[in-house]
């Protein structure tokens, strides 16, 4: 067995040694969606007060609405009822200002051209906040009685700014 995964199920044994309080229902009891980074630094459910079960938390390089985040959000939405999103990106995000000119495929060897991919860069974190935010409030996936926020993260003091956006 590979030892990273020996190691992750050592811990998961542990894990469900600790008879871990697992909410019954799927549906998020708070009826909402988070957006946020996968930066290490972020505890998006601590920081947020919430508790597992409460609310769906979508994650992905620089918080962005991609596709597959509308894709999640319409489930979110239409199968397990949440009724608000809140997009958080942070300060300090890697995606900020990173070159994704140099991003490239790592193989030509696999018989046809690479998909190419969009990595929704961003050189400003408000900007990128507020063109996320009209994404989702103008599409018709997204129902006009949702609610949608975007709040930005200080990422170093884990605190929130409201920016009204
Ligand atoms: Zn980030």
């Amino acid at each position: 067995m590979p030892p990273l995964i020996a190691e992750i199920l050592e811990a998961n044994r542990h894990y469900v040694a600790g008879q871990p309080t697992i909410p019954q229902a799927a549906t998020p009891t708070k009826g909402l969606a988070v957006v946020t980074c996968m930066d290490v630094r972020i505890d998006p459910l601590a920081l947020l007060g919430l508790s597992l079960g409460q609310a769906h938390v979508l994650r992905n390089a620089g918080a962005r609405v991609t596709e597959d985040v509308l894709r999640s959000l319409v489930i979110s939405q239409q199968a397990l009822g949440t009724r608000a999103v809140i997009l958080m990106p942070h300060t300090g995000c890697g995606v900020l200002g990173l070159d994704v000119g140099k991003l490239r495929p790592l193989r030509g060897d696999a018989g046809e051209p690479p998909r190419p991919l969009d990595f929704h860069p961003m050189d400003d974190l408000a900007a990128a906040l507020a063109e996320d935010l009209r994404l989702l409030r103008g599409s018709p996936w997204i129902g006009q009685d949702v609610e949608i926020h975007g709040l930005i993260l200080d990422t170093a003091e884990g605190s929130l700014l409201y920016p009204g956006l």
